[in-house]
């Protein structure tokens, strides 16, 4: 389910109490949300981290790949000389 842009996969389910206990897709982040009969009941929607937007991810994993590639560039580079 999506809360505020934030994505929750459901961590345990209680089909006898119709409860699911949700967690933040990103697994350090400790946000969370319960329901009960599809109603929220419990809510922390404290993230460390800001709303996952795809194309900005994308963008920021292009960004950090190309700067490790330089780095072992560098790296490679200095270990020649
Ligand atoms: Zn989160």
């Amino acid at each position: 389910m999506r809360l505020n842009g934030f994505s929750f996969y459901p961590e345990k389910v209680f089909p006898e109490k119709n409860k699911v206990r949700w967690r933040c897709t990103r697994r350090t982040c400790r946000a969370y949300a319960h329901t009960l009969h599809d109603r929220i009941f419990a809510l922390s929607n404290v993230h460390t981290h800001e709303p996952p937007v795809v194309s900005q991810c994308l963008s920021t994993n292009q960004r950090s790949f190309t700067h490790a590639a330089l780095a072992t560039q560098a790296k490679a580079i200095l270990n020649d000389s």
